[in-house]
């Protein structure tokens, strides 16, 4: 049966420590994401590995009928202003308000906060269901960084969110929603529905589902979701957002009320039991390099170390030294780093040439606390115009264009400098700077965990160290002052207010 579904996308992660709010013309520009669209430019998303992209192809081949309102989101950062979050939930709350159509589907990050809101999600889910009553379905699909929020699951017939992290499964996860919300308007009736919350904060580098715990936990979840249990959640959460309900939920909804308890409170008792697999053993800068140069040794392919506090999908810029110093101190070889952001080290050596030597203040210039430019001097070895294609997993086929692109060398360090910034998350970013990752003995990532995909394959070991960068890694390292008293700043860790 065919019915009039409105749909909307508006996602953010709200990091409440980063120095920068998230504007409207953010969400205008996308920062990396596509770029604002409305009504039925919406639908251009549908082969996009979105949610909405794969809300839009499941719902067309269903043969319902899509009244898109607006699809935005913005690069991490603080906390959106309040004018674009009025802007933009307006616009869809006004949508809502019109009525004409059966059920509301919205994709959602889950870890959205305003200046003025702290459960951005939970706010506008809120606003919706209060235009549109009680007996119009609901439902939004979540990233797995979300901080789902007792507002956000009470405000939603359903909620349901990635199951991998590198995000593989985005439009899987919209495709998902669109069953849900198709079941919930062919029943008339609602699911019943479990939550739990759990007691500690997970580092987001322990959270990859291509490693342990992390996978055995997912595998457990799809394993449970069967016969009355229909749909099973678990986000481990995004562990920089201060204000009392950030944190890891384990949620389901099935149509008998006690099977849905159940495989929810089987989930949390297997993190509980399992807390101390899921703490990060974050390295220093020098014992990150010394181990990778022990186990390069005598290994066939390269050790890769995510510097992790520098990543700039996560909001950094992609400028830090304390690996590269690192690298230099221990006399590390056939090393090589990237991508460093620094357009003026990358015009300088396009001007010098390939073969050049030149003293360069390099990186270093975003004023983190603990980091400073490097000053040396350089052997200019490849340039490039810095245009390039994925071809990892996570983008594959994309086109990027880095901007003026340079190959520098100092000691045994290869350097690739980029005048855009772009996270290290695909090796071909390491050839447009004419380095071939597979031939060095130690690759430096400025990534945390999205590099995997497209790394693990190549990899010997992957490491992750703690360089001074803007990106707080451990969640220990933060100063919260508004969780919920009792919560472990990191698994095994602290209680916070303890
Ligand atoms: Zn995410």
């Amino acid at each position: 049966m065919a019915f009039k579904i409105l749909i909307a996308g508006f996602q953010h992660e709200t990091n409440t420590f980063a120095p920068s709010p998230a504007t409207y013309d953010s969400f205008v520009r996308g920062e990396g994401h596509p770029a604002m669209a409305r009504g039925e430019a919406v639908l251009a998303l549908r082969d996009v590995n979105l949610p909405i992209g794969g809300f839009i192809s499941a719902s067309e081949q269903q043969g319902h009928i899509l009244l898109p309102v607006i699809w935005t989101a913005a690069s991490p950062s603080a906390q959106v202003t309040e004018d674009a979050y009025e802007r933009i939930a307006g616009e869809i709350v006004a949508a809502a308000a019109q009525g004409g159509f059966d059920a509301v589907y919205l994709d959602l990050h889950g870890a959205m906060v305003a200046q003025h809101v702290d459960d951005g999600e939970g706010e506008l889910l809120a606003r919706i269901r209060a235009r549109i009553g009680a007996d119009v379905p609901l439902v939004a699909s979540l990233d797995l960084h979300g901080n789902v929020t007792e507002r956000m699951l009470a405000s939603a017939d359903a909620l349901v969110a990635y199951r991998t992290y590198p995000h593989v499964d985005m439009a899987a996860t919209g495709a998902r929603a669109e069953r849900l919300l198709a079941r919930l308007l062919r029943d008339r009736k609602p699911l019943a529905k479990a939550a739990r919350r759990l007691p500690f904060l997970i580092p987001i580098n322990g959270m990859c589902t291509m490693l342990e715990p992390a996978r055995s936990m997912y595998a457990a979840l799809g394993q449970l979701e069967t016969g009355s249990v229909v749909s099973l959640s678990f986000t481990p959460g995004f562990p920089a957002a201060d204000f009392p309900e950030c944190g890891p939920v384990i949620w389901g909804y099935g149509e008998d009320a006690a099977a849905v308890r159940q495989a929810v409170d089987a989930l949390h008792d297997m993190m509980l039991r399992d807390e101390a697999k899921w703490a990060v053993p974050f390295l220093s800068p020098d014992a990150a390099v010394a181990e990778a140069m022990r186990l390069s040794a005598s290994a066939d392919k390269p050790v890769v170390i995510a510097d992790t506090q520098d990543n700039p999908g996560a909001g950094a810029d992609s400028n830090t030294t304390g690996m590269l110093r690192a690298l230099l101190d221990n006399g590390a070889q056939d090393a090589a780093l990237g991508l460093l952001w620094d357009p003026e080290a990358a015009a300088r050596a396009h001007a010098a040439g390939v073969g050049a030597t030149l003293e360069l203040t390099l990186g270093g210039r975003s004023g983190t606390p603990g980091d400073t430019p490097f000053v040396g001097a350089f052997e200019v070895v490849a340039l490039s115009d810095g245009r390039c294609r994925y071809d990892g997993p996570m983008m594959h086929g994309m086109q990027v264009d880095l901007g003026p692109v340079a190959c520098l060398a100092i000691d045994g360090v290869r350097i690739a400098v980029s005048s855009t910034k772009a996270q290290m998350l695909d090796r071909n970013l390491y050839r447009v700077a004419g380095i071939e990752p597979e031939a060095m003995k130690i690759l430096v990532n400025k990534s945390s965990v999205h590099f995997r995909a497209d790394f693990e394959p190549i990899a010997h070991a992957v490491l992750v160290a703690k360089a001074p960068g803007p990106m707080t890694a451990d969640p220990a390292d933060l100063p919260w002052t508004r969780l919920t008293p009792g919560i472990r700043v990191r698994p095994m860790g602290q209680a916070f207010g303890g």
